[in-house]
């Protein structure tokens, strides 16, 4: 123990550790290697009364004021084989290796799945939470099992596909359990003959542009990684935590009359009676599309994503959330969700 207590740091500044880039502090600060060491954290949090919030790539979070307890950065690092056949290969991969470096992994070995999931941020151990998803993917496609800290027990929990309850960017860790159990390695089951999924519009175009009729899961790949460095801001260069809003799904009578008073209203259909509207196009629409205010403001390229410039406030982009949100429902009667994690 008194070894662990070293890895605690005090007064640091998560700058480095949110895609918004936004300079709050955490009062205290550990990076965990192993769940030995995780289990330290949470039970030295537990005896000084604090809270404690586990980050991974911290890509989708937006920190509106500074963190009083304790942040939990995962870095659980290792994958491995644990059933293979002659179809199908299981990979246990544990929750602090980066998403975007396991799918190239998948596809440098030949195993499908995760190919259309190129190029979203962070940590496999959060990818679970809110069912990422892409190009008509989502990690439920392809996902087994997962094991989880509860942050009560100590004890580690394994949780299957129904006991995860995905649902579009959502899952029981987002809505329930949420802040009640740290994911600490996911298995996916992935295929040795890989079916393409190329149903989204812009892979096609990519893949017809390069002359492509027979696609493989890299070039799959390569088109989406086009696709999103085009289109997406890179954290990198400027802060966000890419989509802030989910899109919404209506019932087909609102689609109806919105349709009334514009042309060419984009939608997905859902099922008889409901449909996906992008909330890109609503918010666009509603003028907000490379709005700025101040150096925060909306993505030009892709009204979705609310960006930091540089020296922003989260209070402020939470703010122009909420402003946007109000504006869609004044002009379209529809209430946009939240997709980031607002702290
Ligand atoms: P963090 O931001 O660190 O955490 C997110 C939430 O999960 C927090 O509430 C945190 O406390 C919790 N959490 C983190 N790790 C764990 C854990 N191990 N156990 C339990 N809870 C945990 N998302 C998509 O679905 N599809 C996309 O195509 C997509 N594109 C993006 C593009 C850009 C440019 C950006 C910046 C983000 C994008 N995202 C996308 C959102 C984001 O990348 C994903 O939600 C990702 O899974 C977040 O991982 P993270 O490790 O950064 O999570
Ligand atoms: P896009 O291709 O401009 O399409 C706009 C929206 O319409 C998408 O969000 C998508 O919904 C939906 N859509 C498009 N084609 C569809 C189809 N064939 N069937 C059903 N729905 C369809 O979207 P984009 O903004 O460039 O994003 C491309 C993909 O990357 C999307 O899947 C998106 O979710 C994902 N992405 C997610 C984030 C994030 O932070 N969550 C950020 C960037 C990109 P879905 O979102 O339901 O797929």
């Amino acid at each position: 123990m008194g070894d662990s207590s070293q890895l605690i740091q005090k007064d640091v500044s998560l700058q480095s550790y949110n895609t918004f880039g936004l300079d709050v502090r955490s009062a205290h600060f550990m990076a965990f290697q192993d769940v030995e060491q995780l289990k330290f954290g949470l039970k030295w949090a537990d005896e000084k009364q604090l809270d404690t919030l586990v980050l991974g790539g911290g890509s989708n979070v937006l920190l509106t004021q500074d963190v009083e307890g304790l942040v939990l950065k995962n870095d659980l690092t290792g994958i491995s084989v644990v059933e293979e056949s002659d179809e199908f290969v299981s990979l246990k991969v544990a929750g602090g290796e980066v998403w975007h470096d396991l799918v190239l992994y998948t596809i440098d070995q030949g195993w499908g799945g995760v190919e259309n999931m190129s190029l979203i941020p962070g940590s496999v151990g959060a990818a679970p939470m809110q069912n990422i998803g892409a190009y008509g993917v989502e990690i439920k496609d392809v996902f087994e099992s997962l094991e989880a800290l509860n942050v009560e027990t100590f004890e580690v929990e394994a949780f299957d596909n129904e006991a995860c309850q995905f649902g579009y960017r959502e899952s029981v860790f987002k809505r329930e359990l949420k802040g009640k159990y740290i994911i600490t390695s996911v298995t996916i089951k992935l295929s040795k003959a890989p079916e393409i999924n190329v149903s989204y519009g812009a892979i096609k175009d990519v893949l017809s542009e390069k002359g492509i009729a027979q696609p493989t899961i890299k070039d799959v790949s390569e088109a989406v990684i086009q696709i999103r460095q085009f289109k997406l801001p890179d954290p990198a260069e400027i802060g966000n935590s890419g989509s802030f809003f989910k899109n919404p799904v209506v019932h087909t009578q609102i689609l109806a009359r919105i349709q009334d008073n514009f042309d060419n209203v984009p939608h997905y259909v859902q099922s008889d009676s409901q449909v996906k509207v992008p909330a890109g196009w609503l918010i666009e629409q509603a003028g907000w599309k490379g709005k700025k205010r101040g150096v925060i403001g909306v993505h030009d390229k892709q009204a979705l994503v609310l960006v930091n410039h540089g020296g922003g406030r989260g209070q402020d982009i939470k703010n122009l959330s909420e402003d946007i949100k109000a504006s869609v429902m004044e002009k379209f009667n529809i209430q946009l969700e939240t997709e980031v994690n607002i702290y």
